[in-house]
């Protein structure tokens, strides 16, 4: 089970992504994954595309999200798997997540001028797939459109990380209203990219315990932004705490995502991965 090639986490253009659902899961399939997940930011109107395209390439796959969320003044994704598409609260959170952001990203248009990057917004929307779901990744490819930077990765560290010109504070959902949408819909809730975060030791377990203590079971441990030792560490800290433990590879775009779909590390042989406790989840190709 630890071997199967699951590939859990990725974005299309109904989020962040460059590509259509239905081109994800051809290039899902074509990458040897076996089961799959689209994972949107905030938002599951991809999925039927997905679900419809997964079942003509004969791939097996769960529903998914990636959802926003504040914890500890710091923005954490919550992925989540296997939920019922059609539950009611899932929606409406989901559509609560979404709200604010076309105000932050005026914001950071005007935050961006002050620093000599004009219209951004209206640059950035050009690339935007899904009028409600404008984010950073937009402005980076507009950015690097202009000419101030080489690629999106450089536009983070220079304009859009935390504490850099362009980035606009915000509060997005709370971690256990997160873990609630899902697991009332039916899924698992799953911490993404641990590694990604800049928290102490102290706040890291604060996560953990918090997360654990709303229902939330799962840990994203081999993942593209993820170093061999960081894998090591979120392992350790899966049987630690008693997680299920994910494999996704944030898949966004040909041009700019460095792990294609499907070519990750396999898990430990000593985690229980999250796929495990959904197969009556899976929706069989
Ligand atoms: P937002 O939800 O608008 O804050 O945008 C977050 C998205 O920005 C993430 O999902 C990533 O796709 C992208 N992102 C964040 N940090 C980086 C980075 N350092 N390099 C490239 N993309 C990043
Ligand atoms: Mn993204
Ligand atoms: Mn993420
Ligand atoms: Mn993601």
């Amino acid at each position: 089970m630890n071997l199967l090639n699951a590939d859990l986490h990725c974005h299309s253009v109904v989020s962040d992504g460059t590509l259509e659902p239905e081109v994800l899961a051809q290039r899902a399939k074509a990458g040897g994954v076996e089961l799959w997940a689209l994972t949107d930011h905030d938002e599951i109107g991809g999925l039927p595309r997905a679900i419809e395209a997964a079942h003509e390439w004969s791939l097996d796959m769960l529903t998914g999200v990636e959802i926003s969320v504040t914890f500890a003044g710091t923005t954490v994704h919550i992925v989540g798997l296997g939920f019922d598409a059609g539950n009611q609260a899932l929606a409406d959170g989901l559509a609560a997540t979404r709200g604010g952001r076309a105000e932050r990203a005026q914001e950071m248009s005007d935050e961006l001028a002050k620093v000599g990057i004009r219209d951004a917004y209206e640059g950035a929307l050009r690339y935007v797939g899904n009028p409600a779901l404008i984010s950073r990744t937009h402005f980076a490819r507009y950015i690097v459109e202009t000419g101030v930077c080489a690629d999106t990765h450089e536009v983070f560290r220079r304009y859009l990380a935390e504490g850099k010109p362009g980035f606009v504070p915000h509060r997005w959902a709370k971690l256990g209203d997160a873990v609630h949408w899902i697991t009332q819909a039916g899924g698992t809730a799953v911490i993404a990219h641990p590694a990604r975060y800049a928290f102490t030791p102290t706040e890291e377990y604060a996560l953990f315990t918090e997360f654990i203590a709303h229902g939330g079971r799962g840990l994203e441990v081999v993942t593209s932004s993820h170093s061999a030792a960081d894998q090591r560490k979120y392992a350790d800290m899966a049987v630690e705490f008693g997680m299920l433990a994910s494999r996704g590879s944030d898949f966004h775009s040909p041009g700019e995502s460095r792990t294609e779909l499907g070519s990750l590390p396999p898990l430990d042989g000593r985690l229980e991965p999250v796929w495990e406790t959904l197969q009556d989840r899976v929706l069989r190709a």
